[in-house]
């Protein structure tokens, strides 16, 4: 069986070495020239250079049997040290064998029971076929920018968190930034320029408005709710009508899903990509496969179980029929409904994911004592983790100097 993977991040580098594992005959298509996708630093990347990890190692790692050997004792890491890690695995593997770099997929469509894969590489088009494709494209690329009313007014600067680097503070200092958002990233950009600057406002839009939000002793982190338009040159006018002035405006606001070379398969808008079966097999025809789209998540070792999936029903094509899976569609949407989940948080995973986890293992056949225990040592680090992080966007980050080991 002939199986294209579209991407040679973290995702696809698991994916690549199950299927080989295996004995699939495999091909990874990746538009850049380098394996580690947004763990391969660069200028115009989404990761920052003073970057450390929020998950501790011990959890972050694919699994068991591929941990972080031979780095720092830290649990929390630089993206260098994941970067290596990830370049070290790729060598292990031999996975150079099989990657056509520079090479971006445009368009996929089924024809005559074989998926088509349209390719431009280095400006040549061209095309191959494939028996199964699985896309692990990623989805931090396309920065989601809110829109802010009376922008046009504003004569700071606003950018994406994606486009903060360190050697942008020098830019900070002495000023007053807005930082948009309340997620990982919005926490650690507030939290790395707050020493340059005076104060950094932290909006939070799910701060109630008739309450004093957060202030850190040294008034450096000021926590203030939604806001509602831009008032003047550096004037924000908060949605409680109170007015902070700043002159930069940083949007920690996350990022959409994007696969433009499916449109005619699937639907990727407002944080929905559908039909898809437990978040992974495209419904209507399961050879079709999504890997990495669930979040808040362990992504590293989600992506291992989703692959061990996809392996197994490539082997054994043991799925529920059509029917089944969108009924199981039908159902996930409906409770989703029923609890007034925003579609946002269509692949929101934050509680139910070790759920998810032991489902696939139990799908994948690999649900043994062994790899139970690892998977229940995985939620009690994660739930640690998770409750000493920062309660604040921007408060320090102590919790990484946390170290986390395993008993097996
Ligand atoms: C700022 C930031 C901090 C993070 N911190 C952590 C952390 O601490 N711990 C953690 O576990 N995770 C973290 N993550 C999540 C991170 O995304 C995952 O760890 C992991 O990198 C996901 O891997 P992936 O392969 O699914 O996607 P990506 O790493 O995005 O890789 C996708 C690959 O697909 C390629 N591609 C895309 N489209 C095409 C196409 N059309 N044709 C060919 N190739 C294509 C891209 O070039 C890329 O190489 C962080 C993410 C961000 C943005």
């Amino acid at each position: 069986m002939n199986i294209a993977i579209i991407g040679c991040g973290a995702s696809g580098l698991i994916c690549a070495s199950i299927l080989k594992d295996n004995g699939f005959n495999i091909t990874i298509f990746e538009k850049s020239s380098y394996i580690g996708g947004v763990w391969c630093y660069s200028k115009e990347g989404v990761i920052y250079d003073n970057l450390v990890t929020n998950l501790p190692k011990t959890i972050m790692q694919f699994s068991n049997k591929y941990p972080f050997k031979g780095y720092s004792n830290d649990s929390f890491v630089s993206y260098k040290e994941v970067f290596n890690y990830l370049e070290t695995f790729y060598k292990d593997n031999e996975l150079n064998k099989f990657v056509k770099f520079n090479s971006e997929v445009k368009k996929l469509y089924k024809k005559d029971e074989r998926w088509t894969i349209e390719y431009d590489f280095c400006g040549n088009k061209l095309t191959n076929r494939y028996d199964s494709v699985i896309v692990c494209n990623g989805h931090y690329e396309k920065a989601s920018n809110p829109t802010i009313k009376g922008v046009n007014l504003f004569k700071g600067e606003v950018f994406h968190s994606a486009k903060y680097d360190s050697h942008l503070n020098y830019k900070f200092v002495n000023k007053n930034i807005a930082v948009i958002g309340k997620g990982p990233s919005a926490s650690d950009v507030a939290r790395l320029i707050k020493n340059f600057s005076n104060c950094v406002y932290v909006i939070d839009r799910s701060l109630n408005p008739n309450e004093e939000g957060y202030k850190s002793e040294d008034n450096k982190i000021i926590q203030v709710c939604n806001l509602d338009k831009i008032t003047g040159e550096n004037e924000l006018n908060l949605v409680n009508n109170k007015k902070i002035y700043v002159d930069y405006i940083i949007c920690a606001t996350g990022y959409e899903y994007d696969i433009p070379f499916l449109d005619e398969y699937i639907s990727y808008s407002d944080g929905m990509v559908k039909p898809l079966y437990q978040h992974l097999f495209y419904a209507r025809d399961p050879t079709l496969c999504f890997v990495g789209l669930p979040h808040p998540v362990i992504p590293f070792f989600m992506s291992f179980l989703q692959s061990k999936w996809i392996v197994s029903v490539l082997k054994n094509k043991n799925l529920p029929k059509e029917t089944e899976r969108m009924k199981w569609i039908k159902k996930y949407e409906d409770n989703l409904i029923k609890n007034k989940i925003s579609n946002k948080k269509y692949h929101n995973m934050q509680t139910t994911q070790f759920e998810y986890y032991r489902m696939i293992a139990r799908e994948a056949n690999i649900l043994d004592n062994e790899f139970s225990k690892y998977i229940d040592e995985t939620e009690i680090i994660y739930k640690k983790n998770l409750e000493e992080m920062p309660k604040y966007p921007g408060c320090d980050d102590n919790f990484r100097k946390i170290i986390y080991k395993r008993n097996i």
